[in-house]
């Protein structure tokens, strides 16, 4: 029965720890969008793919959403008999057979692909939608995380949509958010409606996508159910979310260890965890991820810049600062590393990938997986 602090002191570095209780208490949260509005919520499995814990996830969520073939059928093995969604920008020919095996639903995300598959997914009894581009930018400066900026491939836009759709597609899907509150989502909805408003008494369901921040606390839940209620109630559609982050945000940890100290203008810290491998996100988005412990620049007494053992010289984390100097074989936490870290690392380097640990809701421990020189190798020739 390991208490956070000996998971962290017990277990090898660098390594992914993902605390069960923790992410119940975000499942819970869900769970009640669910029972006070009606929704479907599925894991969007491309920000978390943890499968031992998918029969957990399942008690609380609907199912899963995959962005392909692999996705569909990790859910299809891990999370048998539960929904199945799945959304591609493009369908490969030799990939359609199989995935029909695993997946429910199919989101086009053009009318030249719902012609080349739809016939053979609705004899197969799925359920097809379309994928829509509002055009309602919400978000600022982070073009790459916006399906609605100008040009974008995801989503079609209503003036290349026929005057009536096509008959055998049950519903519309939309992706626009990122890391936003339910005032994001109110007005994407407007601009839906506006757009394709004369489409929706005739569908069965929608699906708000992900990027919905539900889990972060303030987030406003009133405004998001009063969202769902209004698409159940004014069309009479079955509302689907499928959020990635919000299932397991603040979930999860990163563990490394500190290798060597160098110096020049300030105090380096090398570690065992790389940005560049093993949190992409942190030089992708960017951001500096939280360390427990420790402080802003200034705010504590020693000052260092963490960074990755890498060739990359900009393999740095950031900047922050301690109550004591660090030294060689010290632990430092990353904090906020269930999500989009496991499904993104990489082997750049000859990096070893991180292990990955499970604390069970009583406090066991569990070191699911190491990995070593064969998984470097094995994705080489
Ligand atoms: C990324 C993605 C999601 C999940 O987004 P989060 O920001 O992790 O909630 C859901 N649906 C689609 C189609 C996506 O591309």
């Amino acid at each position: 029965m390991a208490t956070l602090q000996q998971a962290f002191a017990g277990l090898p570095t660098p390594c992914f720890l993902v605390d069960e209780a923790l992410l119940m208490q975000n499942l819970e949260l869900l769970r009640s969008v669910k029972m006070h509005s009606g929704c479907r919520i599925l894991l969007a499995q491309k920000a978390f793919s943890m499968y031992p814990l998918y029969a957990r996830i399942a008690e609380y969520l609907d199912g899963t959403t995959a962005s392909g073939l692999f996705e569909a059928r990790l859910a299809a093995e891990h999370m048998p008999g539960r929904e199945n969604h799945v959304f591609s920008p493009a369908y490969r020919e030799q990939e359609f057979a199989e995935l029909l095996a695993y997946a429910d639903h199919f989101v086009f995300n053009s009318f030249q692909q719902w012609r080349q598959f739809g016939a053979r997914a609705l004899a197969a009894g799925k359920q097809c939608g379309m994928r829509i581009n509002p055009q309602c930018s919400t978000q600022q400066g982070h073009a790459i995380y916006d399906p609605c900026a100008p040009g974008s491939r995801l989503g079609v836009t209503r003036d290349h949509f026929p005057e009536r759709l096509p008959a055998g597609i049950s519903g519309l899907h939309f992706h626009t958010l990122c890391e936003q509150d339910a005032d994001a989502l109110e007005m994407t909805l407007a601009a839906v409606e506006a757009r394709f408003g004369d489409f929706l008494p005739h569908l069965q369901w929608i699906n708000f996508g992900g990027g919905h921040h539900i889990t972060r606390p303030g987030y406003d839940v009133e405004r998001l159910l009063r969202c769902v209620r209004h698409m159940e109630e004014r069309y009479g559609l079955t509302v689907y979310l499928e959020p990635g982050e919000a299932v397991a945000l603040n979930a999860g940890f990163l563990i490394s260890s500190v290798v060597d100290v160098v110096e020049n203008e300030l105090s380096i810290a090398i570690l065992d965890a790389s940005a560049a491998c093993h949190m992409p996100d942190v030089l992708e988005m960017p951001y500096r991820p939280p360390l427990l412990d420790a402080g802003e620049p200034g705010e504590k007494a020693y000052q260092y810049r963490l960074a990755g053992p890498t060739c990359l010289a900009g393999d740095v984390i950031g900047d922050y600062s301690f109550d004591r100097p660090l030294q060689p074989g010290d632990r430092l936490v990353f904090g906020d590393m269930a999500i989009y870290s496991m499904v993104k690392t990489n082997t750049f380097n000859g990096m070893p990938l991180p292990a990955i640990a499970l604390r069970r809701q009583g406090g066991t421990v569990d070191l699911l997986h190491r990995f070593g020189y064969a998984d470097f190798k094995s994705r080489l020739a």
